[in-house]
């Protein structure tokens, strides 16, 4: 009789919890599950999915009025039903959640509607039922984090923002990260006055210079209203809305404030604690390159490891972390450059590799080749939107070390340019690449003259 009741626990049916059981699984492990929300985790539910939705619904906007100049004329003026957006999106999640029941169940994995809690180095506890496990995976992601100020309580985090009885005309977002340009824009484009309110300087920091000043000017040309070098000192709720004061003095009033501040790691109630598992400084869990935690049988990968959060990461972990414990080839580290990212503000951003200022303090000399121009669809759409494409080449080597895009579908683009980056391509292998006419993307290979060194 085996030792253990499973050969693999997971806690958390997130991206990476659900990958992991299911590829730990068809190598003939014995795999349970516990989750006490919602299958597939954030970005099926609170993240990724539902974003991309509501950003589709919010181009709508920009379309309908492009078309005017290629001969369409729409017989009234379209008006937008935030209902239908919104319960179309959870019909559409809860057949997902389907889906990802049905894969668990295909797989031969044993789903347990619960919160788990670790007792010791193979044991856990669920419900009362006590399971013990050759190895446990906590794969439990993060939770919104809202920082404290009078008022805290009328504020929503990403987790409940999707599922709004009413559509906010006014809506306001603090933060300068992913989820705070993302909703702006599409608040915006479903026709709030949508206001950005960021403390530094200029939000998406960590990103290309350019890229962001040339997103912020988009941004604001669309009619987002950003303030920065400012945060919220405190909210009021009046009869006309919620009272926003700002610590530069002014007040602004809305319906809707969104807090995207960051995520922390989901820990609370998990008992690791009890069990010193050891913590980076940032709270996250910290791992080896095995994903094992300071208690080698206990495992953890994904966003609660503080990692890129990123729903490809988590899935290239738990693959990457079955093969470790789960195969008898265990590969190497699992290589964290050069991952491609979109942020879906609008318009989109796609980047992989470096920034220009990552690239100059890391190598003695780098050419710089920009193309910003306007895209051929806005010659008759009279749209002003420009696109930005941006290329960081190491002039030593060749090797092109960054691409950036920010325009029309820039995550599709940047995935296909991910590849060369990666493959460590150089710029006369995008010299050499014949470009695809008319289409914007041809920028990436027809740059020939470096905007500056
Ligand atoms: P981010 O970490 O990206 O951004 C947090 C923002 O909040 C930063 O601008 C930060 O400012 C600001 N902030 C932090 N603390 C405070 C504070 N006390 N007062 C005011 N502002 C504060 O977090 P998000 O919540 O936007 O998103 C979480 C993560 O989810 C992202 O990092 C990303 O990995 C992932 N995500 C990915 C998406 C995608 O792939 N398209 C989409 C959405 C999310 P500062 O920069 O000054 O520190």
């Amino acid at each position: 009789m085996a030792e253990f009741d499973y050969d693999l626990f997971v806690i958390g049916a997130g991206s990476g919890g659900v990958r992991a059981a299911r590829t730990a699984a068809a190598t003939g492990a014995r795999v349970a599950i516990a989750e006490d929300r919602y299958l597939g985790g954030t970005c099926v539910n609170v993240g990724c999915v539902p974003k991309k939705l509501y950003s589709y619904a919010a181009h709508f906007h920009e379309a309908f009025e492009d078309s005017a100049g290629f001969g369409w004329q729409l017989a009234e003026a379209p008006r937008f039903d935030w209902a239908t957006l919104r319960d179309n999106k959870i019909a559409e999640i809860k057949r997902l959640n389907g889906i990802y029941g049905r894969l668990l169940d295909n797989a031969d994995v044993r789903l347990i509607n619960g919160r788990a809690r670790v007792v010791d180095a193979h044991t856990v506890e669920v419900d009362g039922e006590s399971i013990s496990a050759e190895k446990i995976l906590v794969a439990v992601g993060g939770w919104p984090w809202v920082p404290d100020f009078p008022g805290r309580e009328h504020v929503l985090d990403s987790n409940r923002v999707f599922d709004l009885d009413e559509f906010p005309k006014r809506f306001l977002v603090l933060g300068g990260g992913y989820i705070a340009v993302e909703f702006a824009s599409i608040f915006n484009g479903l026709g709030s006055d949508a206001h950005l309110v960021y403390r530094g300087e200029l939000f998406l920091r960590g990103f290309d210079h350019e890229v962001r000043e040339f997103t912020r000017d988009e941004m604001a040309k669309k009619g987002v209203n950003l303030h920065f070098e400012t945060t919220i000192e405190g909210i009021e709720k009046r009869d006309d809305g919620l009272a926003v004061t700002l610590t530069n003095g002014e007040t602004l009033v809305v319906d809707t404030v969104l807090a995207a501040t960051g995520r922390r790691p989901n820990l609370r109630g998990l008992g690791l604690d009890q069990l010193d598992i050891a913590l980076n400084p940032d709270g996250t869990i910290k791992v080896n390159d095995r994903y094992e935690t300071s208690v080698p049988s206990i495992l953890a990968l994904g966003d609660v490891t503080g990692g890129p959060e990123l729903t490809p990461v988590a899935l290239a972990e738990a693959m990457h972390m079955v093969q470790h414990h789960f195969t008898a080839n265990p590969p190497g580290p699992l290589d964290y450059r050069n991952i491609a990212t979109a942020v879906f503000c609008h318009p989109n951003i796609g980047t992989v590799g470096l920034s220009e200022e990552a690239a100059r303090a890391e190598y003695e000399a780098v050419s710089i080749y920009t193309a910003d121009f306007r895209p051929m669809k806005h010659t008759l759409s009279g749209s002003d939107e420009r696109c930005l494409m941006k290329l960081v080449v190491d002039e030593a080597s060749d090797r092109v070390l960054g691409a950036h895009m920010v325009g029309e579908e820039a995550g599709e683009v940047i995935q296909g340019i991910a590849i060369a980056v990666r493959a460590g391509l150089t710029k006369s292998d995008f010299d050499a690449t014949v470009g695809i006419h008319p289409t914007g993307a041809e920028e990436f290979v027809t740059m020939r003259t470096p905007t500056r060194r």
